[in-house]
């Protein structure tokens, strides 16, 4: 279901309260912010918002500080990159309720910016305390989730606050929304999925859902190891999860019946330890020694993988093909990131923490229709699952 957006609501002089996904990588030792791309993301609708004069109070969590006031996770740092990138002050406060915050939003100009401190540093946000949101929403007139990356979760500042206030989605969550909805509901065709990454266990429900989606589903990284073993393949020392084993035959049996192309690795990197400088060589996925592990879809399998994705229209692509931690097992997941920025006509849409870093270091990330900013949420919306962060907010 569609959802309204900030488009449909008055917002000239109103307090208007936005949740964004601050939730940035700090340096340590400094605090500094390592990666602005969430923060940068956040930009379409802030400036939205300040051309219409409303009155902005931006609320977020940052990491993991369990519902206690925790110094090195403040939102103080996360504020000043914000005014750098906004080109004027943003305002702070200590806390992200209570009489100081009251009057700071109280106070707000036209297109004046004001950044809460974590709301995490309350317990009662994870808790989705109905006192906790209702304190928020009584900050402001309107609200906008314009953090899809926490939408999978029901918190007060994601869900439960949207029952207090008109409640819209911002730009990037709609844009998120668009792109990851369109794929699931409404594809253009032929439609291929990849699929990478660690664990089996916390992709195979996205891998189900998407085999009931698309035409082509191709499997590497870690991921696929469990299917090689379940085709009877020696996969040496490889992670794999012996668990999913049937789960993988059944995977593979309702592609044939569907006629879906499923395609697993034919050639891989191995390893003889899991070390970055590990003795490695490219083998026939039928000859993997014993003792040694994969690391990496070989040559053959992104030649194979990229003349699936030719004439493609719609390519989703979850979890990276290897360990692209160690430089010397990322190149399966750097071509492959090549061949599907290349590709033409098509629409192209990255999710995961991980595959998102690929393309962004290798500076291509422009080059995809969509890399989206959240993680778990994206996976979780893949699965076919309902966010309850767009549940609560108003249909269009
Ligand atoms: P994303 O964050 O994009 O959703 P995941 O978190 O599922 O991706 O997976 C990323 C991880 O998968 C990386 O840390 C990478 O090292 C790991 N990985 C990929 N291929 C392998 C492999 N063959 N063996 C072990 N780990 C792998
Ligand atoms: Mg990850």
């Amino acid at each position: 279901m569609a959802k309204k957006n900030i488009e449909s609501v008055a917002v000239a002089g109103k307090r208007v309260l936005v949740r964004v996904d601050y939730n940035v990588p700090l340096e340590p030792e400094s605090g500094n912010v390592l990666d602005d791309t969430r923060i940068k993301a956040t930009l379409p609708t802030i400036e939205y918002l300040r051309e219409k004069g409303a009155k902005l109070i931006l609320a977020s969590h940052l990491g993991r500080p369990k519902g206690k006031r925790e110094p090195s996770l403040s939102l103080s740092r996360v504020g000043e990159r914000l005014a750098e990138l906004l080109g004027s002050p943003v305002k702070t406060t200590s806390c992200c309720c209570g009489p100081e915050v009251q009057e700071a939003a109280h106070s707000l100009e036209p297109g004046e910016v004001l950044l809460l401190e974590n709301l995490r540093f309350h317990a009662e946000e994870e808790e989705n305390d109905p006192e906790y949101a209702k304190a928020l929403a009584s900050l402001a007139q309107v609200y906008v989730n314009d953090a899809f990356g926490a939408a999978h979760r029901a918190h007060a500042s994601t869900e439960g606050v949207a029952r207090y206030l008109p409640a819209v989605a911002g730009l990037l969550m709609e844009r998120e929304l668009a792109f990851l909805g369109r794929a699931m509901v409404d594809p253009e065709r032929p439609y291929a999925a990849i699929i990478g990454g660690a664990k089996i266990s916390t992709k195979m429900a996205v891998l189900e859902s998407l085999l009931e989606r698309v035409d082509k589903l191709l499997i590497g990284g870690g991921m696929a190891n469990t299917f090689l073993k379940a085709e009877g393949f020696n996969v040496g020392e490889s992670l794999a999860e012996d668990g999913f084993l049937e789960r993988a035959r059944q995977v593979m049996a309702r592609a044939k019946e569907k006629r879906v192309l499923l395609l697993l690795p034919t050639d891989v990197i191995v390893a003889d330890e899991f070390a970055a400088d590990a003795q490695a060589k490219r083998v026939s996925i039928k000859d993997v020694p014993d003792g040694w592990r994969i690391m990496d879809v070989g040559e053959m399998t992104v030649n194979v993988f990229a003349k699936a994705l030719e004439g493609c229209k719609t390519v989703v692509w979850n979890g990276p093909m290897g360990v692209i931690e160690f430089g010397s097992f990322a190149h399966g997941s750097h071509r492959l990131a090549g061949v599907v920025a290349n590709l033409k006509g098509a629409t192209t849409i990255l999710g995961g923490g991980e595959t998102a870093a690929v393309v962004e270091e290798l500076g291509i990330a422009s080059r995809f229709s969509h890399v989206s900013t959240g993680g778990g949420a994206a996976l979780e919306l893949l699965e076919g699952r309902e966010l309850p962060g767009v549940a609560a907010l108003a249909d269009a």
